[in-house]
């Protein structure tokens, strides 16, 4: 087993141990509303005008409001953190950069408005070949072989010098300024952020099930009210 498979497989174990933490949390708050006395349970079918129905509606209320902004602003706390930590230069990000989507399909993402794929498209080109993508980070493409079902497709930043420079600093996009803008993104040994991803990673496994069990209740409550 490589490194980044060892490092997905312990994310995995402690992803399930905070989820169902999260779980509980949430179901702690939501029911920290229930009108005393009320029986039944949160996702089930009440009549309109009840108790339960309102119960219903103020937890819709307390999961927009209340709990999201608590995930916007943790996150945001993290994000900031980042700064106390430097990138090293390595170039990895810039030489492989890997997306679900094929260079059609980014273009015509990026056509209808998509300002991520816009940004992309704007600097990341196509390998080849996917040996030439291998090379740059070897057990990472390893491990997408064995465990992604669909297919993967390889970029890099024609814009990056032979001696690891970007040509065009100034003018770098946004996902470059931000990079890595993902908590959980798998990051290279070697780099700056990886002190970081790791000091803060329970903090995002916990904003990830949260923002997960936000959605399965909202979606789960419009269909019951
Ligand atoms: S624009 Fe510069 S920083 Fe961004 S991927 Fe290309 S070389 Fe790297
Ligand atoms: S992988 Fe990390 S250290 Fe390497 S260039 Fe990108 S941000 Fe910098």
């Amino acid at each position: 087993m490589n490194t980044v498979e060892q490092q997905l497989n312990a994310q995995k174990t402690l992803y399930r141990e905070i989820f169902l933490k999260s779980v509980d949390e949430i179901q702690k708050r939501l029911d920290q509303i229930k009108p005393e006395g009320l029986s039944g349970e949160l996702l089930e079918k009440f009549e309109a005008g009840s108790a339960g129905h309102e119960w219903q509606k103020k937890s819709l209320t307390l999961l927009n409001g209340e709990i999201s902004q608590e995930v916007y602003r943790k996150l945001q706390e993290v994000l900031a953190y980042r700064e106390m930590f430097k990138c090293q230069g390595c170039a990895t990000c810039c030489r492989l950069a890997c997306s679900e989507f094929s260079p059609e399909e980014l273009k015509e993402k990026a056509a209808n408005g998509d300002k991520f794929a816009q940004q992309f498209t704007s600097i990341f080109i196509p390998y080849e070949t996917r040996e030439e993508a291998e090379a740059v980070y070897p057990e990472y493409i390893q491990h997408l072989k064995e465990k992604v079902d669909g297919e993967v497709y390889f970029y890099h930043c024609p814009k990056l010098t032979d001696d690891n420079r970007c040509s065009d600093y100034e003018n770098r996009p946004q996902i470059c300024r931000d990079f890595p803008g993902n908590p959980l993104a798998v990051l290279p040994e070697k780099c700056g952020y990886r002190a970081w991803k790791d000091e803060i990673n329970p903090v995002a496994l916990m904003l990830h099930s949260m923002v997960e069990i936000i959605d399965f209740y909202k979606s789960k409550l419009q269909e019951v009210i």
